[in-house]
């Protein structure tokens, strides 16, 4: 994987950043007002070349070079017409010089031209994001390519978005000149993806600016004697909105990423034209959420002209819908990803960057692959389902001796000593088994903690057994008193001799009753947080007792008991009494691991497809609109989770990571699974409505297992809460 842009990309970014800044106050947008067009500025961005970045012949740079000049003018909510500009100007030099006398001239000057999106001819009531301050307009009539030049623009209407839009009907036109050029139709349709990518990349930054700026104000306002930003009721839909945003920006990535090189997750078939459609809805969706939410928070000055929330706000609806509904838009998805639709996409050119595992990766998720073929079965199938917990010793010490099972522990402890991102690929594909490792997955958590934190002894006594699949953790944070409130913790640990002892009760210890450790949160002082110290404890002794305690997602789960349990000081995790520190990293590791998300809403997906294509009785359901829209809606954020993931791994691998990044894929993750299953068991109802694992069934299990995954690993309140402080520097709230 490689997420970061190249120097040049930086410097493009630097350069017309610092341009559209200048030309960003409030005063400059205002003067632009009401067509949101500023003529000094596109004179200027002329001079920089920038509307010439991808044309063939002016450099040819790649679509994220493009995507990194939508960003900066979604952010500086540029009143300029750039996007489009750069889509129109690579396709009039794309298009063979002679194709049309209009052609000469228009290649020399700077003319705006708008691009119609639909059928000239046919739809002369449809809008032109740009029309309004336009000269040309280019668009198809069947399958040829005309330009109509020398426009006259009369009386306009005024339209809601501060943006130069008009409808084609409104236009006089000069003149009418076919483009001949054989191509001509695919290099228009492309370039119209393309604008749909450039959109929703402007979208999701500008979005992320007006969540940025509500976010800088509640931290200085102040209300009954506290800043604004210490309620939960503004910091916590700032955290959902910058979620869904950071989603939408790093979707853009990926579908750049998939138009270059090809890439598919949801069952072989969310190719390249489906992402584009994902993001150009998901973005619009996101952005138009995140301007409401910013405007809210500043109150009564968000409604007024001088503040520039409600130009975030109009321009965002304006950028979003000039396109067509978001109906619209998730129909394309669906067209795309089950009805075959085709998409001309453009070229990509050199972007630099990759999600792709990588060739460690991919070799070992190679083999991964060839050992679930041959292992695989109806029966483990049921088992892994069936159990939930899916532990099989035998299975998974046969996956440690060839190196699957924790593909990234160091070769010091036995382990093949591949990087995370390896380790990562793995899961990958026995989650698209939904093989459920779930005792591994935590003892590896547990591991890492254990590796990073642990005494010499601790780590040579217990690493290798973990790593080979002979033993097995748990984790005993939360206790009958609370959960969320890790650091009051109740349970002690006291000294004695060489040992310490451990008494108490810890609440939902999953996996206990299959494990030799449990990585354990005790109060050592009375101080709340300078008085907790971690250990990891023996299970299999005297005093140690368990109940297993049943929940609605037929997920075992126990409360246990602790009288007097030994542990030896060499168990000790971090230092006495500095239990906060070793708690912190173990928690993010946890909050991190969003993979039993992609792996949950793909068997969702998959199950809900399977009834939706059923034509059994009658027409199949995903023929109707709203079927097929919550089908999109679960395939979009699956990729969204996916793709938050993987930069999640990408940012640890190589020590970028931030404290919310793991946060927002896990309060993603966990929402999205529960809303999408709860949607698709209404739009399936009543045969939702079956318990099962299979098919229909799949829906009802899913949301069922869903839900508590917005409560463990630190509940989605928590996570906002993490997510408002790191990621957006708001004031603490908990
Ligand atoms: C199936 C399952 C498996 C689990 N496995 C484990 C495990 O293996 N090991 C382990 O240690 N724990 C485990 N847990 C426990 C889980 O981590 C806790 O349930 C969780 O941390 C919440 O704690 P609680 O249930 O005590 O709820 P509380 O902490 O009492 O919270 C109740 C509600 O109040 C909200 N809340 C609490 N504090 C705040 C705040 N500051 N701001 C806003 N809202 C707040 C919470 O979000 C929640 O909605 C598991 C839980 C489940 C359901």
């Amino acid at each position: 994987m490689k997420l970061e842009l190249s120097e040049e990309q930086v410097m493009l970014q630097d350069v017309v950043g610092k341009l559209l800044a200048k030309h960003g106050t409030l005063a400059r947008l205002s003067a632009a007002e009401p067509l949101g067009f500023d003529a000094a500025l596109w004179d200027e961005v002329w001079e920089l070349g920038i509307p010439l970045l991808r044309a063939p012949d002016a450099g040819e740079a790649s679509v994220l070079h493009a995507l990194v000049v939508a960003e900066e003018a979604g952010r500086h909510l540029a009143s300029v017409p750039l996007i489009e500009a750069i889509v129109a100007r690579r396709l009039l030099a794309q298009l063979a010089p002679a194709a049309c006398p209009w052609l000469d001239a228009a290649r020399e000057g700077q003319d705006v031209i708008a691009l119609a999106s639909e059928d000239l001819g046919k739809a002369p009531g449809q809008i032109l994001a740009s029309g309004a301050v336009a000269q040309a307009v280019l668009g198809l009539e069947g399958d040829a390519l005309w330009v109509w030049h020398d426009l006259g623009h009369g009386d306009l209407p005024k339209i809601h978005g501060s943006i130069p839009a008009c409808r084609l009907s409104a236009l006089t036109v000069g003149a009418r000149q076919r483009i001949d050029d054989p191509d001509a139709a695919r290099l228009f349709r492309a370039a119209l993806e393309e604008l749909r990518l450039l959109t929703a990349a402007q979208l999701a930054a500008a979005g992320q600016q007006a969540v940025q700026d509500a976010a800088d104000y509640a931290g200085g306002r102040e209300a009954f004697g506290r800043k604004i930003g210490e309620f939960q009721g503004l910091s916590h839909p700032l955290a959902n909105v910058a979620t869904d945003l950071e989603g939408a920006r790093l979707l853009c990535w990926r579908a750049v990423d998939a138009i270059a090189r090809g890439d598919s997750i949801i069952d072989g078939d969310a190719g390249a034209g489906a992402m584009v459609a994902m993001a150009h809805w998901w973005a619009g969706v996101a952005a138009r959420g995140a301007a409401l939410v910013s405007m809210r928070v500043f109150g009564g000055y968000g409604m007024t002209t001088d503040y520039p929330a409600q130009l975030f706000f109009r321009r965002i609806n304006g950028w979003s819908l000039v396109g067509g509904t978001p109906d619209a838009a998730m129909d394309l998805i669906a067209a795309r990803l089950w009805r075959g639709a085709p998409a001309d996409l453009p070229e990509a050119g050199d972007t630099g960057i990759t999600f792709g595992w990588g060739e460690e990766g991919e070799a070992a998720a190679a083999r991964m692959r060839e050992f679930c073929e041959r292992r695989h079965s109806a029966e483990l199938a049921k088992f892994m389902r069936e159990s939930l917990d899916g532990f099989d010793r035998e299975l998974h010490q046969e996956l440690a001796e060839v190196g699957l099972l924790h593909p990234d522990a160091p070769a010091e402890f036995g382990g093949p000593g591949l990087k995370a991102s390896t380790a990562a690929a793995v899961r990958d594909v026995f989650g698209s088994y939904y093989w459920n490792l779930l005792a591994p997955s935590i003892t590896d958590m547990i591991a890492k903690t254990v590796l990073h934190f642990g005494s010499e002894t601790a780590r040579q006594e217990i690493l290798p057994d973990l790593y080979a699949g002979r033993k097995y953790c748990t984790l005993g944070y939360s206790e009958p008193s609370g959960g969320s409130d890790i650091f009051a913790a109740r349970v002690t640990a006291t000294r004695d001799g060489d040992d310490w002892l451990i008494n108490g009760q810890k609440q939902f210890t999953s996996t206990a009753h299959l494990a030799d450790y449990a990585l354990m949160v005790t109060r050592t002082g009375p101080d709340k947080h300078r008085g907790i110290t971690m250990f990891i404890v023996p299970l299999k002794q005297e005093g140690f007792a368990l109940n297993e305690i049943k929940t609605i997602g037929d997920e075992r789960t126990n409360a246990t008991f602790y009288d007097n349990v030994r542990v030896p000081d060499a168990y000790r995790i971090g230092e006495v009494n500095g239990g906060v520190k070793v708690l912190a990293a173990a928690l993010a590791i946890e909050q991190s691991s969003g993979d039993l998300h992609v792996m949950s809403m793909r068997n969702l997906l998959r199950g809900a497809l399977a009834w939706a294509r059923d034509e059994a009785e009658g027409e199949a359901p995903i023929t109707r609109p709203e079927v097929a829209r919550a089908l999109a809606d679960t395939a979009t954020r699956l990729v969204i989770q996916d793709t938050l993931n993987r930069h999640a791994i990408w940012a640890q691998e190589v020590g970028q990571s931030r404290k919310h990044y793991g946060p927002m894929a896990k309060l993603f993750g966990s929402e999205s699974w529960t809303s999408t299953s709860a949607r698709l068991l209404e739009v399936a109802a009543p045969a939702s409505l079956e318990v099962g694992l299979d098919g229909v069934a799949a829906i009802e299990f899913m949301l069922r297992r869903a839900i508590p995954s917005t409560i463990y690993a630190g509940s989605s309140e928590i996570q906002r809460s993490i997510i408002a402080e790191a990621g957006l520097g708001m004031p603490r709230s908990r």
